[in-house]
């Protein structure tokens, strides 16, 4: 089939790269020019892992091509993709303005039929709103082109985009036509040829989908977070207490882990979209926002942990800080614990030297242009540089690379043995045995108090 992505974010990469794995022709319009430039001379502008070698290989066997506008694009295909971000505006809504814009070139460039499809996460309606812009486009210029669109919300996990895209556990068609199913489920049969995973519903039900599930995973970590924040208080360890949760079949153990907060271009966005959306309802969503609630007060618990062991004055203080991107295995820092916790240290008169395996880039300019690289704030290309002379570490991010670093060089560098642990990676207990003073997330008092007094 000959399909056209729009977008070449983390989602428009891995579709179009795992379209043309399966033998379609791919064509993927991006409009910044610079990432275009990138991919065509074989560099990937984002991490994830196994996407530089899935996009070369389709480059290379001519099924995957990448042009800057849509002009260039639309007289083979009759599929259209749209991949493009959605991020956060005022006031919790999310801006718009990418999707309808493809829509609209859609509708000013498809010679025939075409099958508009939405990856990209969009409130419910939208593809009432998609259809509504491009009948309009077809319109002004007098063609009466037929034309079908279906919303496919994509699931995928930023540090296992390519894995899940090529395995999906589900794939959701908001469709009303018969022709247009027909042709996904054409598309999409070998991705699911060990059972069938598709599951069609009206657009409005896919679009809500995609929201009920990014808002239900925010939902367990929060439930987790403020259980921890009450372990703490009751002198529980809330790793122990997630073992015990986990087993219940009923609950399972994904998505229990107590933590500094959750980051990404997804949750807190798809959760802030969905409360607006209630608002505007007139529907109460006390649950969600609560969730954001406590994400917000997460965000700051590694900030406050500091400054009781050290005072509020951090000035003459240094920090090391290991992981900067809101997860691991992706370069991705948008919304990123890391930077909130950065930016409250260093308003604080902190110094911070700062490592991540691949987001460092990214991390230097979302820190501008209020913090750029200066004498308070350094970027360290080793994690056991970051730690030379600093007060203590803080861990962000829970690399594979962190889970067991050299302790004995991380106590002989630091100025003071003292670890704040925002993803609970090591045992309180070995860690006191090592001789250090252990601050995780949850991990009971007498961890913390025992600590301190060693
Ligand atoms: P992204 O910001 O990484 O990429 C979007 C790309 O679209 C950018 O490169 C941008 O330049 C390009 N673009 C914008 N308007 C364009 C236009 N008119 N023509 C061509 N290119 C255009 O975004 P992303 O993280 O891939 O997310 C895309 C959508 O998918 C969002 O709605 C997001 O919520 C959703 N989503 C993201 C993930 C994820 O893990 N990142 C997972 C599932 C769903």
């Amino acid at each position: 089939m000959n399909i056209t992505v729009i977008g070449a974010g983390y989602v428009g990469l891995a579709s179009a790269g795992g379209f043309a794995e399966m033998g379609n022709t791919v064509t993927c319009v991006e409009a910044d020019n610079a990432k275009v430039r990138m991919l065509e001379s074989g560099v990937v502008p984002i991490h994830e892992p196994g996407l530089q070698e899935l996009l070369s290989k389709n480059i290379k066997a001519g099924r995957l091509l990448f042009k800057t506008s849509l002009e260039e694009a639309t007289s083979e295909s009759e599929l259209f993709f749209i991949a493009v971000g959605t991020p956060p505006a005022a006031g919790g809504t999310p801006d718009m303005s990418f999707v309808y814009q493809a829509a609209q070139e859609i509708g000013r460039t498809i010679p025939g039929y075409a099958l508009l499809v939405t990856k990209s996460t969009v409130p419910v309606g939208t593809a009432d709103r998609i259809r509504a812009i491009v009948g309009s486009e077809l319109e002004k210029r007098g063609a009466r082109t037929d034309f079908d669109v279906v919303s496919n919300p994509e699931f995928l996990k930023e540090g296992a985009a390519v894995q899940d895209f090529m395995q999906p556990e589900r794939i959701i068609l908001g469709c009303s036509s018969a022709r247009a199913e027909t042709a996904l489920r054409r598309l999409y049969a070998p991705f699911v040829r060990s059972r069938d995973r598709i599951l069609v519903m009206r657009p409005r039900e896919a679009e809500m989908t995609k929201y009920a599930s990014n808002a239900l995973l925010a939902t367990k970590i929060s439930f987790m977070n403020e259980m921890a924040e009450l372990c703490e208080a009751l002198d529980v360890d809330i790793e122990r207490v997630r073992a015990g949760v986990g087993a219940d079949s009923r609950i399972g153990y994904g998505f229990l882990y107590a933590g500094c907060g959750y980051g990404g271009s997804c949750f807190p966005k798809d959760v802030k979209a969905l409360i607006h959306t209630a608002k505007d309802l007139g529907s109460p969503a006390g649950i969600l926002e609560a969730v954001e609630q406590r994400n917000r007060r997460q965000k700051r618990r590694l900030y406050e942990k500091v400054v009781s062991r050290f005072g509020s004055d951090l000035k003459g203080r240094t920090f090391a800080v290991w992981g900067l991107s809101f997860k691991p295995d992706t370069d991705d820092v948008r919304e990123a614990s890391s930077l909130s916790t950065m930016e409250l240290l260093l308003g604080a008169g902190a110094k911070i030297k700062a490592f991540d395996p691949v987001a460092t880039e990214n991390a230097r300019k979302a820190m501008q242009p209020t913090w750029t690289e200066s004498r308070q704030l350094t970027f360290c290309s080793d994690q056991y540089e970051a730690i030379e002379a600093s007060d203590a570490l803080l861990l962000m991010t829970e690399w594979k690379q962190f889970r067991n670093p050299d302790f004995t060089v991380l106590k002989r560098k630091l100025r003071s043995p003292v670890i704040f642990d925002g993803r609970n990676q090591y045992h309180p207990d070995e860690m006191t045995e090592l001789g250090f003073e252990y601050y995780g997330i949850g991990r009971g008092r007498t961890f913390e108090a025992r600590s301190a007094a060693t």
